[in-house]
């Protein structure tokens, strides 16, 4: 008979504090019934995928409407992916869109909370106690197998139905104490293996908050609890971690659901309640028909910082996530629309199963929506933002003069129906373009009835009329005045009704002048425009149009 308690202490000779010294250093949290405890458990790459954003987005919300717990805990474990600074890197990608950590890692090296340490990397000890523990019950065991011998296993096993260090497979099981403290004594390295309870017949049954009901072969695999250097696999810190710290919700992408029978089989072990499984989908493309998932390799809008280089607001892309997130989302926008999103009911099991479809088209959409309830004073203050950090030449327009650049911002701005045309404050320097002599490109193409014949006409009557103290009223007043002089009408009706009898309508002659002010044909208010572009501007760009329309007869 196997004395498993000398084993432990062979095994783990410095480790003194027991479990139930943990379990009382971080006891249950005292939080409201239904209090949702969340986490972020990045690895620290630096590298934050829109898919991570996602997730925590719904593991954030569903934290905060239940009035519980959102933090982070960094899965520093293996140090060949450790990158200096990624902590900080990631934790800012997050709060950029709003999700700020109430405990664990709140900036690099820096921790908040009861219940840490929060960097895996400095736990070594309390999951050794939970390792020395097992030992002692007869649940793990040291394993000194090499890594070619473990090759040579699976050399072995290419025609057997179930791979892997199990059953008659895990030769270390079955070591005496003696053997193994002679291994010992001659310095050979072991792993610390799991002896799963599981059988081939057995089933793991649980139910995931998304996918709902799930049955899966249960675990029979010795799985490694402990590397070489003591350090846990993500496996057993992941159970360990999230009882300590008393995660209600394991909300994680959906690439660990076939690992959730070994942490199920874990949490039974090691006498834990298990948590709720939050299994998110992974985002997916439309590709040529098909659907494939959001690479990191080949989609730059994988990438979170993606959307603050183009100059997404958080809002918008807040919003846009809980598209993808809840498929009632929008019904509820169109009832609640200035509602803040904070306020929509989160629902995990209205979440897509099979991995939600990625559409910039559609970001777009709702970025313009957005940003059209926005103020001036708002997109003035977040595009300059922007701007500093990514299109100087903006920046500087700005501080030339805020209030024009304000001005310029609130055209069509705060009616009933506002425009929608930026999506994104790298939108601006284009849309603004004509506003500012420097990024003024003209370009004199017409369209409709109006030619240059037409332009010459039209342009040459308008600068000796252009009153800049009008109000709009005076101002179409005016165009509609020159339309008889030019064989056009004021009246479009009657244009359509008789279109041989006239050179154009109404439309055709403010064509021609914002053409030749903006270098457009279609722009926001032309009347607002032309108040702000000035007397000299006005007069200028009108002059060098009907200069170019002469020259082109
Ligand atoms: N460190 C793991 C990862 O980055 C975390 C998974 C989890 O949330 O449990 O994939």
């Amino acid at each position: 008979m196997t004395n498993y308690s000398e084993l432990a202490d062979l095994l783990f000779p410095n480790i003194d504090k027991t479990p139930e010294y943990y379990e009382e250093l971080y006891p249950p949290r005292r939080l409201k019934e239904g209090a949702k405890v969340t986490r972020f458990a990045p690895s620290p790459t630096g590298f934050l995928h829109f898919g991570n954003l996602y997730t925590m987005l719904v593991a954030y919300r569903s934290a905060k409407n239940s009035d519980g717990v959102f933090y982070v805990r960094v899965e520093d474990t293996d140090n060949k992916r450790r990158v200096d600074g990624a902590v900080e890197v990631m934790l800012k990608s997050l709060a950029a869109y709003g999700i700020e950590a109430d405990e664990g890692v709140v900036g690099e090296n820096q921790e908040k909370g009861d219940y840490g340490p929060y960097y895996q990397s400095q736990r070594k000890e309390i999951y050794q106690a939970y390792a020395k523990s097992l030992v002692a019950q007869g649940l793990a065991y040291p394993c000194f197998c090499t890594a070619e011998e473990l090759d040579a296993m699976r050399e072995q096993q290419e025609n057997e139905p179930q791979k892997g260090y199990w059953g008659k497979w895990a030769k270390c099981r079955s070591l005496t104490v003696d053997e193994i403290k002679s291994n010992l004594q001659c310095n050979m390295q072991w792993t610390l293996r799991l002896k799963s309870p599981g059988t081939a017949e057995g089933k793991c049954r649980f139910e995931d908050a998304i996918k709902g009901k799930i049955e899966m072969p249960e675990n029979i695999q010795d799985i490694v609890l402990l590397k070489s250097d003591g350090i846990p696999t993500y496996h057993f810190a992941h159970v360990i971690d999230d009882h300590l710290m008393r995660t209600t919700h394991v909300v994680r992408g959906d690439e660990w659901i076939s690992s959730t029978p070994i942490h199920l089989q874990l949490f039974r072990l090691l006498g834990f309640k298990p948590p709720k499984y939050v299994h998110v989908a992974t985002i997916m493309k439309e590709e040529n028909g098909g659907k494939r998932k959001l690479s990191k390799r080949k989609d730059p809008e994988a990438a979170v910082t993606y959307y603050s280089e183009q100059g997404y607001p958080k809002e918008s892309v807040n919003e846009y996530i809980l598209t993808l997130a809840n498929s009632n989302f929008e019904d509820w926008r169109r009832a609640n629309k200035e509602a803040p999103i904070e306020s929509f009911p989160l629902n995990f099991k209205k979440m897509s199963v099979s991995g939600a479809l990625f559409d910039i088209v559609k970001l777009t959409d709702v970025s313009k929506n957005v940003i059209s309830t926005m103020t001036a004073d708002e997109v003035f203050d977040l595009s300059y933002k922007w701007a500093k950090e990514y299109n100087p030449l903006l920046a500087e327009l700005y501080a030339r003069d805020e209030q024009y650049a304000k001005d310029v911002l609130n055209i069509d701005r705060g009616n009933k129906k506002p425009r929608k045309d930026i999506a994104k404050w790298s939108d601006i320097p284009d849309y603004i373009s004509y506003m500012y002599d420097e990024t003024f490109t003209p370009c004199y193409e017409l369209c409709g009835n109006a030619d240059g014949e037409l332009a010459v006409k039209v342009l040459s009557i308008y600068k000796d009329v252009v009153d800049l103290n009008d109000d709009k009223d005076m101002w179409f007043s005016r165009i509609k005045d020159i339309c008889p002089q030019v064989d056009c009408t004021a009246n479009v009706k009657e244009y359509k009704q008789n279109p041989e009898a006239y050179a154009g309508h109404v439309g055709d002659v403010s064509t021609v002048i914002r053409v030749a002010l903006t270098g457009r044909t279609n722009t926001p208010d032309l009347y607002s425009i032309t108040a702000l572009l000035g007397k000299d501007r006005v007069l200028e760009r009108i002059e060098k149009a009907i200069a170019y329309y002469k020259e082109e007869k």
